[in-house]
């Protein structure tokens, strides 16, 4: 579904990507993992098209999108949800989430509202909140359910789990895994190996901007772990 090739992302002088391949094949969850710095955001960015592409080409079932501007990726089936907790904090919560729905039909945004307060409960006891007064976990899930609720066919997470108490992290999770269910693929990024590990089949240990380790989730559990204490 998603195949990089060769991808180089630089910032001037610093090289933060140097080389990548990587697929994430229909219904797959794929886990990069890496330290701070690795270059897992820049990767995801450019994947999205919110950084430029020094070298390399990136194709989405079957298309070159290297060239598309972000929201036309977007419009391909590809959602988003940025590192860090960026939600708009004066809409609310429920307006929040459904602004990554906009294109979609009325009944359509209503059935994916559902689905998501599924997910995430509080989203219904909140929805009528200004986001921005919302605990930092609680707002994570909103960015997260927003980047949801398009009806994506490729979810891009960068970093989900960062700064999250394990009760949001268990909700994420169980939120990723119906996406799986429901056949979506996912592609995220994490520091903390250990409940990344538990939902992905197939990971990748990313260092100073290549991917030093592949292999089937239980394969790299060792070099993931040693990766997440650097
Ligand atoms: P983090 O978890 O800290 O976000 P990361 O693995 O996502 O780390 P990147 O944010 O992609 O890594 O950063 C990779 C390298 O590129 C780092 O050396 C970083 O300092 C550098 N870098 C990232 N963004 C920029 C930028 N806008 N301008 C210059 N250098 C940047």
């Amino acid at each position: 579904m998603l195949s990089i090739r060769d991808l180089h992302v630089s910032y001037g002088g610093t090289r933060a990507v140097e080389g990548i391949d990587l697929d994430v094949g229909a219904g797959e969850t794929v886990l990069l993992i890496g330290a701070n710095g690795a270059g897992k955001s820049s990767l995801i960015n450019a994947v999205i098209g919110l950084v430029r592409t020094a070298r390399g080409r990136v194709t989405f079932e079957g298309r070159d999108i290297a060239g598309l501007p972000s929201d036309a990726r977007a419009r391909c089936g590809i959602g988003y949800s940025p590192e860090g907790r960026r939600v708009f904090p004066s809409m609310s919560v429920k307006d929040n989430v459904l602004s990554g729905a906009v294109r979609l039909a009325p009944r359509e945004q209503a059935r994916r509202w559902e689905g998501l307060v599924d997910s995430f409960p509080f989203l219904a006891e909140r929805q009528a909140q200004a986001a921005g007064e919302l605990s930092g976990g609680q707002q994570q899930l909103v960015a997260i359910a927003r980047a949801m609720s398009g009806g994506p066919k490729l979810l891009l997470l960068d970093e989900p789990f960062l700064g999250l108490a394990p009760v949001w992290i268990r909700q994420i999770s169980a939120a990723v895994q119906r996406m799986r269910d429901e056949g979506i693929a996912v592609l995220m990024t994490e520091q903390m190996a250990r409940p990344a590990l538990r939902i992905a089949q197939v990971g990748h240990v990313m260092r100073s901007g290549q991917i030093r380790r592949s292999g089937r989730t239980e394969e790299i559990r060792g070099a993931a772990l040693a990766e997440e204490y650097l």
